[in-house]
């Protein structure tokens, strides 16, 4: 992982480009392109054991499998955030800080609830 979001975003650009799609890349059509794709990384998991899903972290078909779609999943992303001009980079630190404010660690930590619960 010794990339950057930034990087990363240009060569799927170039890859799109080069294939004349952008005329397809809506913001509409990429949300729900993203969506597809973390159906599809669920689907991977679907009406497995908890012992399936442990075995699968080790099998390195799985692995490939499981890492196709993460990658389409981060593909669709970059892709939407070029579309909406959005910096991941900063949304995430913003976002990163938000949660940090509503999950203060003396208040959630080692807790799974909901800040309003
Ligand atoms: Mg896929």
């Amino acid at each position: 992982m010794d990339t950057t979001l930034a990087a990363l975003a240009a060569e799927a650009l170039r890859f799109r480009d080069a294939r004349d799609w952008a005329q397809f890349h809506r913001a509409k059509d990429l949300a729900m392109g993203l969506s597809v794709e973390a159906g599809e990384l669920l689907e991977l998991f679907l009406w497995k054991s908890e012992a399936e899903v442990e075995a699968a972290r080790t099998d390195p078909a799985a692995k490939v499998r499981v890492g196709e779609e993460m990658a389409d999943v981060l593909m669709f992303l970059l892709y939407l955030a070029h579309e909406r001009g959005v910096d991941l980079v900063a949304a995430f630190h913003d976002k990163l800080a938000k949660n940090a404010a509503k999950y203060p660690v003396d208040r959630f930590r080692g807790s799974a609830r909901k800040y309003d619960a």
